[in-house]
Parts: structure tokens; sequence; C-alpha cells
């Protein structure tokens, strides 16, 4: 089977098998399932935020040239920055690409929202900043893997551990059934460091000009885009949802778990 807009898959997907299997499964047994059905061309996302030590730990543990995107929007605190370079070190990643706007476009845009086009319009922001960089970068791929778990916030509480997306994209969500409390467990665990910003009460790190602390018992994602109806930079939504290609064969179903 060739999908239409990302790298060739080998095999049609039992999509309702595997995440009934899944939901049960280990995070670690989920990344390397996906590692071994996409082998070569799976690659990850991560912000470098407070959680994102658990699922970069893990994937380092299985494969540490795992390629691992990070969006360089600009608009990262100096802490992110440090707090990466800090594990990538710590976990011998091999294969961490900076994602970045097309300078031209990201320039106009800035120029057209007087320097601030986080404020004047934080969505198109997303879209050049994020959105369009991953989207050009993921082509290249079968399958990405993020680290969004369903308890984060209503928009991601029915996220299926691996989805189809439509133009030909798998995604894999190993800690979907991650608590923050699992996270913290994970972290502390494995002695991993935290986000030097967590501690000041950055329960999630977006870009500075979007995140503010937040106080004990909000949602833990209400520090960005605060006071805004926006709730997703839309790297997690700008892809629907899609049927796969019909099956051609019965061999073409992966039991490869
Ligand atoms: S999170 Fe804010 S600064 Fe970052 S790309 Fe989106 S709107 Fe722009």
């Amino acid at each position: 089977m060739r999908n239409s807009g990302g790298a060739a898959v080998a095999r049609q997907l039992d999509l309702e098998k595997l995440n009934a299997e899944f939901e049960t499964k280990k995070p670690q047994e989920i990344i390397a399932w996906a590692m071994r059905e996409f082998k070569g061309k799976f690659a990850m996302t991560s912000s470098f935020g407070p959680e994102s030590g658990t699922l970069l730990h893990m994937a380092s543990c299985l494969d540490p040239a795992i390629p691992v995107l990070f969006l360089e929007t600009g608009y990262h605190f100096p802490e992110t920055l440090e707090y990466k370079s800090r594990l990538i070190e710590l976990f011998g990643l091999k294969n961490v690409m900076d994602l970045r706007a097309d300078t031209k476009r990201r320039d106009e845009t800035i120029a057209a929202h007087d320097g601030r086009p986080y404020e004047k319009n934080p969505d198109l922001c997303c879209q050049v900043n994020k959105v369009e960089p991953l989207d050009a970068a993921i082509k290249k791929y079968a399958a990405w893997m993020s680290g969004i778990r369903r308890a984060q916030t209503d928009t991601r509480k029915s996220v299926r551990i691996v989805e189809y997306y439509e133009g030909g994209m798998y995604k894999v969500s190993p800690l979907a059934n991650f608590t923050s409390r699992d996270t913290w467990w994970y972290l502390k665990e494995h002695k991993i460091p935290q986000h030097p910003l967590y501690e000041k009460g950055y329960l999630s790190v977006g870009c500075w000009p979007c995140t503010r602390p937040i106080q004990a018992g909000d949602d833990e994602r209400s520090g960005r885009w605060a006071g805004k109806s926006k709730k997703e930079c839309g790297i997690h939504t700008f892809k629907e949802i899609a049927p796969q290609p019909d099956k051609e064969s019965p061999e073409n179903i992966s039991d490869n778990i």
C-alpha cells in the first residue's frame, strides 16, 4: 500500500484490534511495536516541556537515534532551550531536528501584525511557526509519535493510541492513558531532571508569549493561551482522522504486536 501524502506503509493495520490490545500495554511496548512497524519511517515530536522527559527517555532507551522533531518557533523560553540541551546529552539523543518556519512567511506575518502575531493572530502565528513546518517535515515519515495524554484537556480526552490521518499518516500516542501523576513518578523513578520552570508553576510550557504559570487545582494546560478560547496550537488537530484505504488482502493485516 502507498499512501498519498506520507511515506510508503508496508501493511494495512487493524486499528480496532491494535487499539484494544494497546489499552492494557505499557507505553514502552507500544513504542517498541511502532519502531518495528514503521522501521526507518518513524519520528517523534517533542516540545522539551515539563512532561517531555518521559517519552524521550522511553524512546531513547529503545533507539537513541529516533528522529526527534522540535518546533523552533523563535519564541521559546531560554529555560526550555537549556533543558533541551540537557536532555539531549543525558539521553544520548542523536537525531534532534529543529523545524523552523519559512523565513519569508514568518517575516511577513510578523510585519503584518505589528511585531506581535502571537497577540494579534495566535492561530496564524501557530500555523506559520508550528503547523506548516511540521506538516512539511513529517511527509517523509509513515508515522509520528507524540506525548499527548487524554487527561490533559477536553480536546484530547478521546485520543486513540494509534490513529490514521488524511494524507496517509499514522500517529501513535503511547502515553494516552498516563496521568500527570504517572508522568511525575516516571521522571522521579528514572531520576530525570525537571524543566526549570516547573517549580515556578508552569505545568505546561510552550512559547513565552502564550504561557503563564498556574495555581494549584487549575487545569494543567490552563496556562497556555490564558484568557483566550484557543486550547491547541494546531499540530494535533490540523489533519483529520480518516479511514484507512481498503484492505488489499488478508495478509496485509498487521499482527506485529
Ligand atoms: S504558541 Fe504563541 S508564540 Fe508560539 S507559535 Fe503559537 S501563537 Fe506563536
